[in-house]
């Protein structure tokens, strides 16, 4: 639904201050202020949601956080505490995890395989393969 826009209501208002505002163009000004207060309403609903949200994440970022990799002879690696406070090497619970990659997106080095925008997703690549090729889906 697309209702006047703005030029057209500013017309309409032009029209009101010369005094020849007409019945039916009242009501179009007075249906648009209300679409207008709706639309206000649900921005102000989509911000507390919003805010709800980034609290959310920050409460699962401060829950995954990288340690040095408790391996004496490993000097760079990293650890999520988070995902495996137990133990404490990169190899039991590697940095970034699966949670950090998945709130960041996917970030792999360009030209890696599976960085192509059109790529399968190996679980689509999975699906694929095990379909005949005659099939008709
Ligand atoms: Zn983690
Ligand atoms: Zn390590």
């Amino acid at each position: 639904m697309t209702g006047p826009t703005l030029k057209q209501l500013l017309a309409l208002v032009n029209r009101a201050e010369r005094g020849v505002l007409l019945a039916g163009e009242a009501v179009i000004l007075r249906d648009a202020l209300t679409a207008l207060d709706a639309a206000r309403r649900s921005a102000g609903g989509l911000q507390a949601a919003l805010h709800t949200e980034r609290a959310r994440v920050a409460r699962v970022r401060e829950l995954h956080q990288p340690a040095p990799c408790g391996n004496a002879r490993c000097k760079e690696g990293q650890w999520c505490f988070g995902c495996d406070p137990d133990r404490a090497t990169c190899a039991d619970a590697p940095w970034p995890c699966p949670t950090i990659t998945a709130l960041d997106g996917r970030q792999e080095p360009a030209g890696a395989p599976g960085s192509a925008p059109d790529a399968l997703s190996p679980t689509e690549a999975a699906t694929h393969a095990t379909r005949p090729a005659g099939d008709p889906r």
